[in-house]
């Protein structure tokens, strides 16, 4: 089994354990990196220690980021009364899809999973509260965008009903979005049609 050595194995072990990532794209990269030059190798082991070490959750929006508030919060641009609610960085509503259109002028919070009885995940076990302490401030509108899938259904109803006690509008995107569809497959214009006919809850 053990074609390579042990090193060259375990570089190619470590890469196949990537999500996307083949066996054979595996073999591919790990050659790729053997025959970098040497500071092309340590620069993107470095990257990757370095996001490991500083990347963490904004403490605004909850994204991934490496200062204390992620670039959108800080953004003085931006309409900071309008605020997007998504699962993940993974789902296909989600951050980055909608930053790629440079469409959306609001600001996010990522709530990091939706609620699932099944997998018994509750509404504490991913940033809910964090949402209603940032809806204590002037906000005029929440944009429900989780998935379209049981487990995102569920969440927008439980978020829309507490939310709208509070007099905040509270929208939920359009079910333009393929269900699990991959980001890669979802274009511009279907994410942008979504948000376009939101409806009120
Ligand atoms: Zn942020």
């Amino acid at each position: 089994m053990d074609y390579y050595g042990k090193q060259i194995s375990r570089l190619i072990e470590e890469l196949a354990g990537l999500p996307g990532v083949g066996a054979k794209t595996a073999q591919r990269l790990a050659f790729h990196i053997i025959n970098m030059p040497k500071e092309r190798a340590q620069g993107l082991a470095q990257a990757i220690v370095d996001a490991k070490n500083n990347v963490h959750y904004c403490k605004v929006c909850q994204t991934l980021t490496d200062s204390d508030e992620c670039p959108i919060c800080r953004d003085t641009q931006r309409n900071h009364k309008e605020i997007m609610v998504v699962e993940n960085t993974r789902a296909a509503r989600d951050l980055a899809a909608y930053e790629k259109t440079g469409k959306y002028t609001g600001v996010y919070h990522v709530l990091h999973g939706a609620i699932s009885p099944m997998l018994g995940i509750g509404p504490n076990d991913i940033k809910i509260k964090e949402l209603l302490i940032r809806l204590q401030g002037d906000v005029d509108e929440v944009i429900i965008a989780t998935n379209s899938s049981l487990e995102g259904e569920a969440t927008a109803m439980y978020l829309s009903k507490l939310i709208k006690p509070t007099g905040i509008k509270v929208t939920r995107i359009a079910s333009g979005v393929p269900v699990g569809g991959d980001l890669e497959y979802i274009d511009e214009v279907t994410l942008l049609r979504a948000l376009d006919g939101r409806t009120e809850l």
